[in-house]
């Protein structure tokens, strides 16, 4: 297996918002990549400068971020040919990790704008190296700066940030600081190839939790009224698991339930109700082997939530 560690940069809308294209709010403009074998030693790299089709500027805030010009620009190849040629060089079997969960969605959504999004079909599972730093060192997923976990780990910072090159580099440096059990243990699962009908519709079992994400919905209401997307299933049997704390939601957004397998114990529930680029609602939903900790957590977060309720009618 190889982890294929990339980092893009991207421009937008030069003149604000307003000017920006709804299909392309984010233009790539730099993709870096490094690849690692099993024992996280490098063994190559890539790099490619894009020429922009969209945005012919680049705003001001990228620029001072970025240190290209929109010059460097120009000399860039097509986003389809960078784009391919980086697949290419992945090779087989590898795992794409990356600092945070943006590049990945960035990445499908401009091959989504050139017509090339089969290149890369869904289910897409990645390593989100940025929540790993966060459970191996904080013991939860926090959103540090790779600024900061370079830092904490005392890793040489003689290159620039905010090269996509040096990022890739420093986050590949971060990833080997990780335990590789935590590595296998907690992929990501990238939603912005979610499904549009039942048949095409993603269950996926992983050592510690099994993940669902279902078609589209009119509403949050409808997408939680569905059988398939309230049901829990222990995710070590498979069989149903009897559920003890009801689904509730205490911001609209994301569900918790608690239920219990005659085998396996505790099961947890976790439903994100995500909206879709037309306004329609699918849900994401984790189901895992709870601890104690996790239990309370989660009815402490029902009470809190009747409270609230309470208070609110009075
Ligand atoms: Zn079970």
């Amino acid at each position: 297996m190889n982890y294929v560690v990339f980092d893009l940069e991207w421009n937008q809308s030069p003149n604000g918002k307003q000017y920006s294209n709804p299909q392309m709010p984010f233009e790539i403009i730099e993709i870096g990549a490094v690849r690692l074998n099993d024992d996280f030693e490098v063994t190559d790299t890539f790099h490619r400068i894009i020429r922009p089709t969209v945005y012919h500027w680049i705003h001001n805030s990228i620029r001072d971020l970025i240190h290209v010009n929109y010059r460097d620009l120009k000399s860039g190849v097509p986003f389809t040919e960078a784009v391919m040629d980086f697949l290419d060089w992945c090779d087989y079997e590898y795992i794409f990790c990356t600092w945070g969960n943006q590049d990945v969605m960035e990445l499908q959504r401009n091959m989504k704008y050139y017509g090339m999004l089969h290149l890369l079909p869904a289910p897409v599972i990645y390593s989100n190296v940025q929540a790993l730093f966060g459970l191996q060192f904080e013991g939860e997923e926090t959103c540090r700066s790779l600024e900061h976990a370079t830092e904490f780990l005392n890793i040489d910072k003689e290159m620039d940030f905010h090269r996509a090159i040096n990022d890739a580099m420093f986050t590949a440096k971060i990833l080997s600081h990780i335990s590789f059990d935590l590595i296998r243990t907690h992929p990501t699962l990238d939603v912005y190839q979610h499904p549009e009908s039942k048949k095409e519709e993603i269950h996926l079992n992983f050592p510690l939790f099994s993940k669902y994400l279902s078609r589209e919905f009119v509403s949050r209401e409808k997408a939680m009224k569905d059988r398939e997307v309230n049901s829990t299933r222990c995710p070590v049997c498979g069989s149903s698991a009897r559920r003890t704390v009801r689904w509730f939601t205490p911001n609209n957004r994301i569900y918790y339930s608690v239920s219990r397998c005659a085998e396996h114990g505790s099961v947890g529930g976790k439903i994100r109700i995500r909206k879709s680029e037309d306004d329609l609602y699918f849900a994401d939903k984790t189901i895992y082997l709870a601890s104690e900790e996790d239990i309370s957590e989660i009815k402490s977060k029902r009470e809190a939530m009747k409270q609230q309720k309470k208070t609110s009618k009075k």
